[in-house]
């Protein structure tokens, strides 16, 4: 993800295909054998037909012979042999036939969000917004399954990632706002410890060095996603911090995240302690100023109500 003045930093869509570094042999040999199961189409033929037999009469149990017919296969002992491969991870065998695990609707989940296939670009198209640098139009772009924001200068403004699906029927603006609403969820859980990609655990980290721009770091272990940007992210999920930008015209929802002054604007962030990381941050907004501390976990610890100047 990038934002206001940030150099390039990312969420990392790749990971989810499990593939990534950071792991024993041992651990990666689970998510690649589960890929090698669905290596040929037949076999994402067949789940598809298990999640539209759930999808359409509630039961979750199909028998052989019936789901054979969904599928359509005339090949009996084919058909048995490559449901057979998505058996134990995808697929599980119960007295009345054969139904998706939990995997299996997962993956399911994953090709109909087009995480793994489809490719749809939009743009670039100018927004209904200003980059706070150079006043210029924001300028938006939706490629391979990224949506990214920047200007004629070339100041990035945001980036995150949309499945293709999400982003099939709509307007740019709206896979803008789509790709904002993700990137604050993805914020939000991160800040909990949970990997947004891979729900594993993830740790966060502040880096503060006297002379340069506080920065908000979480890199998951497991499947590599990194969720990286200013320590104004922090601020930006925070309950309190959110109410003080409603009361002043500012929202999450309604607004782009470059369009928060405290975003684009490095001087409202103090170290106040380097062992342990705490920055003192000052968002100020018509005339009103609200402190608050982060911790070096990014955590908004303290908040001083707002003063009147
Ligand atoms: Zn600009
Ligand atoms: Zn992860």
């Amino acid at each position: 993800m990038t934002v206001p003045g940030e150099e390039k930093a990312s969420d990392d869509g790749e990971s989810t295909d499990g593939s990534d570094s950071n792991r024993s042999d041992d651990q990666r040999s689970a998510p690649s054998d589960a890929f090698a199961a669905l290596s040929d189409p037949l076999r994402i033929d067949i789940l598809r037909a298990l999640s539209a037999h759930h999808r359409t009469t509630d039961e979750a149990d199909i028998g052989f012979a019936d789901l054979r017919r969904r599928v359509g296969v005339r090949d009996s002992g084919r058909f048995r042999y490559h449901l057979n491969e998505l058996r134990g991870q995808f697929v599980e065998k119960t007295d009345d036939g054969y139904r998706l695990t939990h995997a299996g609707i997962q993956v399911v989940a994953a090709i109909i969000a087009g995480t793994y296939t489809e490719s749809i670009s939009m743009g670039p198209n100018e927004l209904d917004s200003q980059c706070p640098f150079c006043e210029q139009a924001a300028i938006a772009t939706y490629e391979d399954g990224i949506c990214f924001v920047t200007c004629d200068d070339n100041h990035a403004l945001f980036q995150w990632s949309v499945p293709p699906n999400a982003s099939a029927d709509t307007t740019l603006p709206e896979v803008v706002d789509l790709a904002q609403m993700l990137a604050f969820q993805a914020i939000d859980q991160t800040l909990l410890g949970v990997c947004p990609q891979c729900y594993d655990t993830i740790e966060t980290t502040v880096m503060a060095d006297e002379g340069s721009r506080p920065v908000f770091r979480a890199v998951c272990d497991t499947c590599g996603a990194q969720v990286v940007g200013p320590v104004a992210f922090c601020l930006l999920v925070d309950p309190d911090v959110a109410a003080f930008c409603r009361k002043h015209g500012l929202t999450v929802r309604d607004d782009h995240i470059w369009e928060f002054p405290f975003v684009a604007d490095d001087a409202g962030f103090t170290i106040i302690d380097e062992d342990p990381v705490r920055i003192e941050c000052t968002v100020s907004l018509d005339n009103e100023t609200l402190t608050v501390t982060v911790d070096g976990r990014g955590h908004v610890d303290r908040i001083h109500p707002p003063d009147k100047k």
